[in-house]
């Protein structure tokens, strides 16, 4: 112990190479399932691998999910495997040609097997039951918009207000309705079970409006599989707090979201969401558009960049690609902007985004803290005062790893664990690297184990101090109760 501060004081200490704490989520589709692209992308930074459920038929998803697998392993990298169902997405039927709407028209919804003529036919078939007159229905990410004037079971009447082109197979939003179709189709369960056979790591659950939504999943999956609730629904923000509590992630899913509220309203409404996950100690991931040109270019508008580093600055722990990687012309350009923006925001402003140590006693009020708290703030607080370059986290299930992640310490947070599910699902998380450790007998064994892991990979050098935390008795999970510094 007989060393002064490791780095200068007052500096920032130097990033490790490619060391990003913001996360980054890619969507894998036609434009990255080749394994070489995958590949780019893990190099590239990616840390998490999206597999949407909207799209592509289950024997193709089935294959990226191995494919992801497969190509994580090969490049030695903790990789996180998040399936994404669709959920009760409300769309127009087939249509037999596109069909013009004109403003101040009128047409007819009707449900999909009881659609004639000229009406509009819908998969919703409780919609009759479910609009009132005056409700707005959204189509094709609101590009068009009518609204109710008169429900005739099992049709529906309304008025065209912004007319335009519609084409089946659109979505339909209805941000007035309190829509009763279940929130976990009959779909949504076959990719569950899938997922859950080819280790998915998360599950995304779309168009979430009560935390009931959240449980109704957690029933149908193993207790590993952590669970990502997707704020989409004007609905979800009136049960905000119970459902990131009920969740073990929450996605800011602005593409639904920005169309069931004004648009306006969505810049505050990731701002809230991320705070209150932060406060949670959930984990959030910002999603939808936010490199959208790339698409088509192989830079972003500046625009774009803009909003990247907005939600760095927020606090998210990830951010999200979507149509960029998934059917883009640039995937691995995508990731690489990312990154690229993640390191210089995270370089330039670190002491800033980081709130201080939550060092106060806790709030009587609030739920009772536990022993994981306590280190955590504890932890924080040594790593931020000591400028130490590296918090080591010794974590069988990763809680007491995302519990001082929450706290949002400077130091990466080497997270070590036995268990390569545990590093996946770490993947996510703000601020941690995580590294696969072998089983070790005792505390001694293991930090020597851990010293090599820090000296190869450059997380810090011989002398340097480090914030160490663990359990004992080791591998049980959620026994964390030490805190040391120690010499590397
Ligand atoms: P989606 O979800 O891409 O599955 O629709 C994200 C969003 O709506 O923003
Ligand atoms: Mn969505």
């Amino acid at each position: 112990m007989a060393r002064s501060r490791p780095s200068p004081p007052g500096g920032v200490r130097a990033p490790l190479p490619g060391f990003q704490r913001t996360k980054i989520v890619a969507t894998i589709g036609p434009a990255s399932d080749d394994p070489a692209v995958l590949r780019g992308m893990m190099d590239a930074g990616l840390d998490v691998v999206r597999v949407n459920s909207s799209h592509g038929t289950a024997e193709l998803r089935t294959r990226w999910m191995r494919t992801v697998r497969e190509v994580a392993a090969a490049a030695g990298q903790h990789i996180g495997l998040l399936v994404d169902l669709q959920g009760p997405r409300i769309r127009v039927g087939t249509l037999a040609a596109p069909r013009t709407l004109v403003e101040g028209g009128t047409v007819v919804f009707a449900p999909e097997a009881e659609a004639a003529g000229d009406e509009i036919p819908t998969t919703y078939e409780a919609l009759a039951q479910d609009a009132r007159p005056g409700a707005r229905i959204l189509l094709d990410d609101g590009l068009l918009a009518v609204e109710v004037t008169e429900v005739r079971s099992p049709r529906v009447v309304a008025r065209v207000r912004h007319g335009g082109v519609l084409r089946g197979k659109k979505g339909m939003n209805l941000p007035d309705v309190r829509v009763s179709a279940p929130a976990v189709t009959a779909k949504d369960r076959d990719d569950i079970a899938r997922a859950v056979e080819q280790g998915a790591d998360y599950i995304g659950i779309s168009f979430v409006s009560r935390p009931e939504d959240v449980e109704e999943v957690r029933r149908l999956v193993p207790g590993h599989v952590r669970l990502v609730a997707k704020i989409e629904r004007a609905a979800a923000l009136e049960r905000l707090a119970d459902i990131v509590q009920a969740a073990d992630a929450v996605m800011v899913a602005r593409g639904d979201l920005g169309v069931e509220l004004p648009y306006e309203e969505v810049p505050l409404a990731q701002k809230r969401l991320i705070r209150l996950a932060i406060r949670q100690g959930r984990a959030v991931i910002t999603a939808t558009q936010m490199l959208e040109s790339m698409v088509e270019n192989p830079r972003p508008t500046r625009a774009e960049a803009s909003d990247v580093a907005n939600a760095i600055l927020d606090g998210t722990d990830a951010v999200m690609l979507s149509a960029e990687t998934a059917i883009g012309r640039y995937p691995v350009e995508a990731v690489a902007a990312m990154a690229r923006i993640i390191r210089e925001i995270e370089r330039a402003v670190v002491d800033e985004m980081i709130p201080t140590p939550q060092r106060r006693r806790s709030d009587p009020r609030g739920p009772a803290p536990s022993v994981e708290d306590a280190i955590a703030a504890a932890t924080t607080a040594a790593a931020d005062m000591l400028r130490v370059p590296a918090i080591l986290c010794f974590t069988k299930s990763g809680f007491t790893a995302r519990k001082i992640a929450a706290l949002r310490p400077v130091a990466p947070i080497v997270g070590l664990s036995t268990d390569a599910r545990t590093c996946r699902h770490l993947s996510l998380i703000w601020g941690i690297v995580p590294e696969r450790a072998e089983h070790v007998p005792d505390y001694t064994a293991m930090l020597d184990v851990a010293r090599d892991t820090l000296l190869e990979k450059g997380y810090a050098k011989s002398g340097d101090l480090i914030v160490v935390t663990a359990g004992v008795p080791f591998e049980v999970p959620g026994t964390t109760n030490l805190l040391k510094v120690e010499v590397v």
